[in-house]
């Protein structure tokens, strides 16, 4: 993967995999602003989706700042789980490497994947 290119470490890894979710809200909200700016220049230019580019616009502002507070909530809890972690309070941690997992869902039931490692274990 991207990381093993890059040389990052276990733990650079697992940060990274951490804050994901964080980079991509935020670089959605930016396209979204991007792309509902084109648009609206675009209907404003007409005179009959003047109205329309309006309610693009007020859409679009809406939608990036939805977007950029749930970026907020997602940095606040990945900053939470790293926290929680670097104080040996994570109650699900790797077997293998000692990282922060997460719970997923799979065809066998639940199970946890380590952020570092990606090495998978079922929670039962
Ligand atoms: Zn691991």
């Amino acid at each position: 993967m991207i990381f093993e290119l890059l040389g990052f470490s276990l733990q650079q890894k697992m940060v990274a995999r951490l804050y994901l979710p964080t980079t991509l809200l935020i670089a959605a909200a930016f396209v979204v602003s991007v792309v509902g700016n084109i648009f609206y220049d675009r209907f404003m230019a007409s005179k009959i989706l003047s109205g329309l580019g309006e309610m693009i616009a007020n859409g679009v502002h809406w939608l990036s700042i939805l977007l950029l507070c749930l970026s907020v909530l997602s940095c606040g809890y990945a900053t939470f789980r790293l926290w929680k972690w670097d104080k040996n309070e994570d109650s699900e941690i790797c077997h293998v490497c000692g990282g922060i997992t997460t719970v997923k869902n799979g065809r066998f039931g639940e199970y946890l994947k380590c952020f570092a490692c990606g090495k998978i274990r079922s929670c039962y």
